[in-house]
C-alpha cells in the first residue's frame, strides 16, 4: 500500500497516540516540548514530563510549569550533561540517574494517568548508554495505545526514528554559543 492509499483510510479526527521525536544539533528541542506541555495544558491534558540529564542549571521551566498544576507535572532527574566540560560526574552516576528516570517513565506511562508523556534528552541518554535500545524501544512499543509520548534530544535513534509517527530535526544555522555568547536567561535557560 502507498503512502497516499493508507491517508485515504485515515479516519478525520480520530484519536492516535502519537510517538513525536523532536531532535538535531540546533536549538529547540526542549522548548519545543515544553511548547507541547502548554498548548495541552491548555486543553485540560495531562502531561508528564521527564527530564534526563538535567538537575545542574535552574532552568526557568522549572518554576514556571508549577503554574501548569496540576495539568502538568515535571520530573528532572540527574546531575546535568554526561561528558560535558565542567560536569564533575562519572558515568556510572549519570547513568544510575538515567535509569531511575526510565523507571519512572515505565509507571507513568503504565499508570494510565496521562495523555501525554515527554521524556526530554532521552535520545542523548540513549546515545550516551546511559540508557539501552532495548529499554526506549520497550517504552515506545508497550504505550497504551492513546497517549502521546515525546521523545527529545540530540541523535535520535534510527530504531527510535523508525518507530516515531512526527519526527523533527532542528538544524543548527547559527547559535550564540559560536560568537561567545554566554547562555541567556531566558533563552538557554
Ligand atoms: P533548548 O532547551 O533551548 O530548547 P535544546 O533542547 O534544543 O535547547 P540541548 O542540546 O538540550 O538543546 O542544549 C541545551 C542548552 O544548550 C540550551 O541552553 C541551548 O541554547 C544550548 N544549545 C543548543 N544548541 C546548541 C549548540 N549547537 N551549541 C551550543 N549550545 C547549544
Ligand atoms: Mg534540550
Amino acid at each position: 500500500m502507498n503512502e497516499e492509499t493508507e491517508i485515504q483510510h485515515l479516519e478525520p479526527g480520530k484519536k492516535v497516540g502519537l510517538v513525536v521525536v523532536i531532535t538535531g544539533n540546533g536549538k529547540g528541542k526542549t522548548t519545543s516540548a515544553l511548547g507541547i506541555a502548554l498548548r495541552a495544558a491548555g486543553h485540560g491534558m495531562k502531561v508528564c514530563l521527564i527530564q534526563f540529564m538535567k538537575g545542574d542549571i535552574h532552568s526557568g521551566e522549572l518554576d514556571s510549569i508549577k503554574r501548569l498544576a496540576p495539568e502538568v507535572e515535571l520530573h528532572v532527574k540527574g546531575k546535568g550533561f554526561c561528558g560535558i566540560m565542567g560536569n564533575p560526574y562519572k558515568f556510572p552516576e549519570h547513568r544510575k540517574d538515567a535509569q531511575g528516570a526510565l523507571s519512572l517513565a515505565k509507571e507513568k506511562i503504565a499508570s494510565g494517568d496521562y495523555d501525554i508523556v515527554i521524556l526530554d534528552e532521552i535520545n542523548n541518554s540513549l546515545k550516551l548508554k546511559l540508557v539501552d535500545l532495548e529499554q526506549v524501544l520497550g517504552l515506545i512499543d508497550n504505550k497504551p495505545a492513546a497517549l502521546h509520548l515525546v521523545l527529545t534530544g540530540r541523535d535520535a535513534h534510527p530504531e527510535v526514528v523508525f518507530r516515531a509517527h512526527t519526527v523533527s530535526e532542528i538544524g543548527e544555522v547559527k547559535h550564540a554559543y559560536r560568537l561567545g555568547i554566554a547562555p541567556q536567561k531566558g533563552i538557554d535557560y
